[in-house]
């Protein structure tokens, strides 16, 4: 019910626990975090309370200035470690985090069945790395385009390519999600007070909107590529 994610210079992991903590009252039974570490995508990630991933993540930590994180209201699969997120692909590719629901699932689920896939998770959220597994042109933007018209129902997804290290991609469809705008970094949450302490530039996506991110620039698209142009937001208040 929550997610963050960041791409900058600091350490991802305290950029990314901060910002979960600060969306706890959205509700959650789970957490997690996937972090670029030295070329690799490491995920981590645990049922209960986020104190339990942060104890984890203090004792061996995550070494890298990129990731997503989430907390987790399961609404597909019950909570547990497997169900957490970030979700990856086969391969271990592509990892995602998710808010709300992919309706056609099971369909999406049952024909990648078919054509290999295997599953570690029960979450209708999975399908979302896998697809991008199946549909990757060799660059992260145009394959998370092939890959959106497939999905019904309500999604903000947070998408990372193991071979695509420097870039984030935000999607929002009737899901909330913020894009925090920072000076060599780069902040987006579903919730403006994850953001405040790094700073008080921001745009909200609106409905149908895509962001990718780079430590030192953010683009918006449609849903369909065309690049919007954002106004910034100021935000004035204290969380
Ligand atoms: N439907 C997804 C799941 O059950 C995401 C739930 C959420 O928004 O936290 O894992």
């Amino acid at each position: 019910c929550g997610i963050v994610g960041y791409v900058g210079r600091r350490q991802a992991q305290d950029v990314l626990l901060s910002g979960l903590e600060k969306l706890e009252y959205r509700g959650y039974d789970s957490a997690g975090v996937a972090i670029f570490e030295d070329g690799e995508v490491r995920v981590e990630k645990s049922v209960g309370r986020l104190a339990v991933l942060g104890d984890a993540l203090i004792a061996h930590p995550v070494r890298g200035n990129q990731g997503i994180g989430h907390t987790r209201w399961a609404t597909h699969g019950r909570p547990s470690n497997e169900n957490a997120h970030p979700h990856a692909d086969c391969s271990r590719a592509f990892v995602v985090v998710h808010n709300g629901i992919i309706e056609n699932y099971q369909t999406l689920r049952d024909q990648l069945l078919e054509s290999g896939h295997s599953f570690a998770s029960e979450t209708d959220t999975e399908i979302v790395a896998h697809l991008l597994e199946e549909a990757w042109t060799g660059e992260l933007f145009s394959t998370v385009l092939a890959v959106l018209p497939n999905l019904r129902g309500a999604y903000a997804l947070a998408i990372m390519a193991k071979d695509e290290p420097g870039t984030l991609i935000a999607v929002r469809k009737q899901s909330p999600l913020v894009i925090g705008l920072g000076d060599g970094e780069q902040f987006l949450a579903s919730d403006i007070p994850a953001l405040l302490e790094y700073t008080r530039d921001v745009y909200i996506l609106g409905d149908g909107e895509l962001a990718v991110l780079q430590s030192d620039r953010v683009l918006c698209y449609d849903l369909a590529g065309n690049p919007i142009g954002k106004e910034i937001f100021k935000v004035t208040w204290d969380a």
